[in-house]
């Protein structure tokens, strides 16, 4: 069924391209005439319009949300031995960097409410890893005196994590926070920007999230003069004073200026994006909140909304349902990490991080982008509420 005659997509990038093309069409037809493809001018644009989006000092844009983790942990120097603390309810990548460089990646279980990391259980994951209790990490067993390193909150659907806690245990316990805000560009975090939290945050330019191109991008935000000078060595193989000088081991990881050219394009009507994301948002909340369990979003925080998800038992009923009416819906995500076969080696077993578990059995999510109308959502919750 449609609304308007527009089938409802999950993630409409079509209308999007529709309302910019000529100002991508121009942007793009930039880089072929200057031939840059490796860090041409709109990437340092692209920079800078960022720094300035964020407020924040240093921008280092990157190949994509998952080198904008790993460049972090390189730039701190983390390997084996090294403890990071992390959200069991998040995409593979948030742990997956950890693991890379041989650290442990230490699962946190979730805010029932927020299905943020969730800051009391952070700072007993911390303790138990300080006196090796295998209780809290199953793993400690055979890993005995783990350094505590860093945390990385997530910043899940689009909603800031509670930094002003986590900033704390991360001076209490001299932790650098890394904030993935992979979801979250645009998000706000008490007045201040969700990329511009803790030590560094990192986000992604993946099509489908909030800001995305057109392939893979991400970047780095950082108030730290020495840490953006690591990561801009980091991101062109460790490079010093000169190109064929190596002074650390770093990666390939500069993002494309094709795709940093589309995100020029895409930054001018962001803003007018993520306030239809909002209203949206709003919109599903008032006609499904004595329905479905939703995400709550603290006062003092906005969401960019990558997600739209609604927590429901027996949710496949809803689902079902939805998709006989011509509505995608989503699983994020169907297993926490900590389950993930991966990561099996811990030694975790079901039930060890109950919250994360249970959101993952119930969560699902529904259509979102800046231009679903009004009809369309009220088409939505219609399905949801009432069968249609
Ligand atoms: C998308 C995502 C990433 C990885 O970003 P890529 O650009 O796909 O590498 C990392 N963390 C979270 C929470 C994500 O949603």
């Amino acid at each position: 069924m449609t609304v308007n005659n527009k089938p409802i997509q999950f993630i409409d990038l079509s209308l999007q391209q529709h309302r910019i093309l000529p100002k991508l069409q121009k942007r793009i037809a930039g880089v072929l005439s200057h031939g840059q493809y490796i860090m041409g001018p709109e990437v340092y644009e692209l920079e800078e319009r960022l720094c300035e989006f964020n407020k924040v000092k240093h921008t280092i844009s990157c190949a994509n949300g998952t080198d904008a983790l790993l460049m972090v942990l390189m730039a701190y120097g983390i390997g084996p031995g090294d403890a990071i603390f992390t959200t069991a309810f998040s995409f593979m990548a948030t742990a997956e960097v950890i693991a890379l460089l041989g650290a442990t990646p230490v699962f946190v279980d979730i805010d029932p409410d927020t299905y943020n990391i969730d800051p009391p259980g952070l700072e007993k994951a911390i303790q138990a890893v300080l006196h090796n209790d295998e209780s809290v990490c199953p793993f400690l067993k055979s890993k005995d005196n783990l350094k505590p390193r860093g945390i990385i909150p997530v910043d899940i659907f689009g909603l800031p994590a509670d930094y002003e806690k986590i900033t704390g245990l991360g001076k209490k316990y001299d932790l650098f926070v890394l904030a993935d805000g992979a979801q979250s560009f645009g998000a706000e975090y008490k007045e201040t920007k969700a990329c511009n939290q803790g030590d560094a945050a990192a986000t992604s330019f993946f099509p489908a999230k909030p800001l995305g191109c057109y392939g893979d991008g991400g970047a780095i935000f950082t108030n730290n003069d020495a840490l953006a000078e690591k990561l801009l060595s980091i991101r062109v193989h460790g490079k010093g004073k000169e190109k064929y000088d190596n002074v650390r081991i770093g990666i390939n990881g500069r993002l494309d200026t094709l795709q940093a050219a589309i995100l020029l394009a895409k930054l001018e009507i962001f803003p007018e994006e993520l306030q239809n994301r909002n209203r949206i948002a709003k919109l599903y909340t008032k006609l499904l909140k004595d329905h479905v369990e939703i995400q709550a979003i603290p006062d003092d925080r906005t969401s960019a909304w990558a997600q739209y998800s609604v927590k429901k038992e027996n949710k496949q009923i809803i689902q079902t349902r939805l998709k006989n009416n011509g509505i995608p819906t989503a699983v994020y995500y169907p297993r926490p990490l900590h389950l993930q076969q991966a990561f099996a080696y811990l030694g975790h077993r079901p039930g060890s991080l109950p919250v994360s578990e249970n959101l993952s059995k119930d969560i699902f999510s529904l259509p979102m982008h800046p231009y679903l109308t009004d009809d369309q959502v009220h088409h939505i919750t219609d399905v949801v509420v009432n069968g249609g």
